[in-house]
């Protein structure tokens, strides 16, 4: 029977949906989904009779002409918040002293937008946003369009559910810069992005956007077998019910633990995916909740605490001006110490000196500066008052402060140049990029000691690390025995690092990590790389011609030949490349996205490469699969969008056997 068939594909997507955008874990690849969808849609339409609220076909969306004010038949709360522990633990005695030792659910406070969802026997009837907590309205549609939201539930049960609709900070990130390149205006922060995409009138549009939700809230409208006693366990049930619900919740014994778990995510806030502005602590035995009852605007049973701010206020004390392996100087912001985001801040960046000039910056300034995640925090803005204005403004350098050579701006960049080759910050800098993580990874040789074997004359170039004694590190400060040993040690172990690291270290103009680690893909050989033409080097992929020129003439410029000789004779060689086990994988190119569960990245090329198969970078439509792991982003759309069959970690893995 063709409903049996239509049922059974409604069911299929749905849990696909479900292990996709609420558990992060699909099953199926997004072919099969493709192709599930494809047969219900037209099933749907051979028999329109049969559309049901709950089929995935429904979550396309829709034009509507305005938005109906719905009221709540449960009222939205809002919570008492504070930025003390101490009030925390304030509150927590209040109930103690009345109710004895409670225990307590913190929960991360999501920056989103509150939203009510009520089901009727399973099936998703109505989304409402919480407006002013008594009447909001109803975007039921639009709701509909957000994918971590099911449309059925997996129990038949009457319920209300809230929680908060947000937008993921590298789709937020994505989207802003699309309406960079369209024109269009820019959203201030994640948050602002949810509301603009979740209150548009086509719901077409919202349902582009990339959001999701999490639950927090359950209450039960109609009768169920063993309802939930507690918070914590109605938190489990949404879950059973198919609910996505944030998987940093912890159930904490007194108000003690609650405040070591505000501070731990105080701290590791920045590494989350989406916004979180503190944290919800509430009581968990709902008998109590509902003796402590309600003041006119909150709960007594549940709190805030909100973290400190991500923006803060400081000094600007000085702009150092710091010299880059290419003779780049960029400025950085010299700050009076301050807090920010868990840690004390006293530099930040200000990008270059166009910036410098467009935020008016000067010392003696009080600048706002923000963090965000794992990227040095940065100036903001100028507090502009009367003090500003005072000050003398800020001349960007005409003279390289390590060498004080004339600085100069290159062609179409907006940085200031140090030209001179011999400039002593600049190969200070070269050399510290040849031992950084991403090139020759040496890691016993940092900064100050680059310094002092440049100053004592010891190390003038990369190269002149392979002559390095022993003896020669004991002459620096500070340097004993086995320190020394290290040093020298952890140089030689260098010495054949794979192909792509040397490519890396070489700083040739616009080769980066990635295209080092094509180009060594595709010439196997630095001999191969050296005698390679222009064209056959464009013909790389991400390599045009521009930057194949550039690598044409690195090759060709006499100190490179120089220093390759030069390596060569202290037995520095890259690496013979792995060979091939299979050819298995020949002529496939792949392309990896998103977390994989049983290996890194990294580790899958390296079987897909000694399975003869390439990998790359960016999806083009040369490439055969693009491998997408968890959270995978903008790679998984075009890959969507150009065809290319998409793998999971499962199929790959069956792949390759
Ligand atoms: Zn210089």
């Amino acid at each position: 029977m063709v409903i049996d068939r239509i049922n059974f594909l409604k069911d299929a997507i749905n849990r696909a949906n479900y292990e996709y955008y609420v558990e992060d874990n699909p099953t199926i690849s997004d072919f099969e989904y493709d192709k599930m969808f494809a047969e219900l849609k037209q099933l749907e339409s051979e028999n329109p009779l049969f559309i049901s609220p709950d089929s995935p076909t429904q979550r396309v969306g829709s034009v509507s002409e305005k938005f109906f004010p719905y009221k709540h038949k449960y009222r939205l709360y809002s919570l008492d918040n504070t930025y003390e522990y101490e009030d925390l633990e304030d509150w927590y005695k209040k109930i103690v002293k009345e109710y004895g030792p409670q225990e307590l659910v913190c929960e991360l406070k999501i920056d989103g937008l509150a939203m009510a969802l009520t089901y009727e026997k399973g099936i998703f009837v109505r989304g409402v946003t919480r407006g002013d907590g008594i009447t909001g309205e109803d975007i039921t549609n639009n709701l509909k369009t957000v994918k971590a939201i099911p449309l059925k539930l997996f129990e038949p049960v009457d319920i209300e559910v809230r929680g908060e609709v947000y937008m993921p900070k590298e789709s937020f990130e994505k989207l802003n810069e699309e309406n960079l390149k369209n024109g269009e205006k820019l959203f201030a922060n994640p948050r602002n992005a949810a509301a603009g995409s979740i209150r548009q009138l086509d719901s077409k549009i919202t349902a582009k956007r990339d959001l999701s939700m999490f639950c927090y809230t359950a209450i039960l409208t109609g009768n169920v077998e063993n309802p939930p006693k507690n918070h914590y366990d109605s938190l489990m049930y949404l879950k059973k019910l198919g609910f996505k619900v944030n998987p940093n919740i912890r159930l904490c014994k007194n108000a003690k633990e609650a405040v070591e778990y505000c501070k731990e995510w105080d701290e590791k806030r920045f590494s989350l995916d989406y916004a979180t502005d503190g944290v919800v602590i509430k009581v968990n035995s709902f008998a109590v909740q509902q003796e402590l009852g309600f003041t006119s605007r909150a709960p007594k049973w549940a709190t805030a605490f909100k973290f400190p701010p991500e923006e803060v206020t400081t000094k600007l004390i000085g702009i150092e001006e710091s010299v880059g392996k290419t003779g780049a100087i960029t400025p950085v912001a010299i700050l009076e110490p301050v807090q920010l985001g868990g840690s004390t801040v006293s530099r930040a960046s200000l990008h270059n000196f166009d910036e410098v000039g467009r935020l008016d910056v000067r010392i003696g300034d009080r600048v706002y500066i923000k963090k965000a995640a794992e990227i040095i925090p940065k100036v903001v803005k100028v507090i502009d008052d009367e003090e500003h204005y005072k000050l003398p403004e800020y001349q960007p350098p005409v003279k390289c402060p390590s060498c004080g050579s004339e600085l100069h701006i290159h062609e179409e960049e907006v940085n200031l140049y140090c030209d001179n080759p011999d400039c002593p910050a600049k190969r200070c800098a070269k050399i510290e990029y040849w031992v950084s993580k991403d090139a020759m990874d040496i890691d016993k040789i940092g900064p100050s000691i680059i310094e002092q074997l440049y100053n004592k004359g010891f190390a003038k170039t990369p190269v002149d690390l392979y002559k390095l004694s022993m003896q020669d590190f004991m002459q620096l400060d500070l340097v004993k025995e086995k320190s020394a040993f290290n040093m020298y040690n952890s140089i030689q172990e260098s010495k054949h690092r794979p192909l792509s690291r040397f490519l890396t270290a070489f700083t040739i103009r616009n080769v980066g990590k990635e295209t080092a680690g094509v180009l060594a893909q595709e010439f196997s050989t630095l001999e191969n790389i050296q005698s390679a033409s222009v064209e056959e080097l464009s013909k790389v992929e991400g390599v045009g011609e521009i930057i194949a020129q550039d690598i044409y003439d690195f090759f060709r410029k006499p100190e490179t030949v120089q220093m390759l000789e030069e390596l060569k004779s202290l037995g520095v060689e890259p690496a013979l490349p792995v060979q091939n086990i299979s050819d298995k994988l020949k002529g496939k190119t792949f392309v990896l996205t998103g977390t994989l569960q049983s290996m890194t990245r990294d580790e899958a090329s390296e079987k897909i490469k000694l399975l003869g198969g390439k990998t790359s970078s960016s999806v083009s439509k040369n490439t055969s699969y693009v491998i997408a792991g968890e959270s995978a982003g903008s790679k998984l759309d075009k890959a969507q969008k150009l065809g290319v069959i998409i793998l999971t970690e499962n199929d790959f893995l069956s792949m390759i056997g």
